[in-house]
């Protein structure tokens, strides 16, 4: 399959949150990780973060395009939360049919790690997900302002979860 992923945010007026640990070092170790264990696995992989972008809204729009462009089958953007310090746990979100099983699939295999399962959810408000023509999640991996979700982060079992939960979503008995 042809997946497009997209590490969020690190670029110009689109930086991430800072936490414990700031958001864009845990996407960087995450999404590196995630690409290369599909491309391992077979898939071909589309990076969609843009170099540069004058705008949050000009550097959610390039990830769109590049996406539709290059025609991906699935669009896997990858982030972390924040919130207050008790705010915890994992949640992703969709909006098309195709793209609630991923973020189903993937939200329960990361939960397993050890974190809260906040579930997969209805993400109309999120940009990138109304702007891709294919089926899109957003993963929200864990809370980076939380001290138990940073103390049990690890970037190579949320990527192993991440592609677990992508092969058993776009599996025919998935
Ligand atoms: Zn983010």
């Amino acid at each position: 399959m042809l997946f497009g992923i997209d590490l969020g945010h690190g670029c110009d007026f689109d930086g991430g949150a800072v936490g414990i640990r700031r958001e864009e070092d845990l996407i960087n170790e995450t999404g590196e990780l995630v690409i290369a264990k599909l491309s391992k696995a077979g898939h071909r992989i589309i990076r969609t973060r843009p170099l540069k972008a004058n705008s949050t809204k000009h550097s959610l729009q390039q990830r769109c395009d590049i996406a539709n462009y290059h025609e991906c089958e699935i669009f896997i953007s990858i982030h972390f939360n924040s919130f207050t310090p008790t705010a915890n746990g994992v949640e992703t979100f969709a909006i098309s049919e195709i793209g609630w099983k991923y973020a189903e699939n993937i939200c329960k295999n990361i939960a397993q790690l050890g974190y809260t399962d906040r579930g997969a959810k209805n993400g109309r408000i999120y940009y990138v997900l109304r702007n891709t023509k294919m089926p899109a999640i957003i993963v929200e991996g864990c809370f980076i302002t939380n001290k138990k979700d940073m103390a049990l982060f690890s970037a190579e079992n949320t990527s192993d979860a991440i592609l677990e939960g992508i092969l058993s979503a776009s599996s025919p008995s998935g």
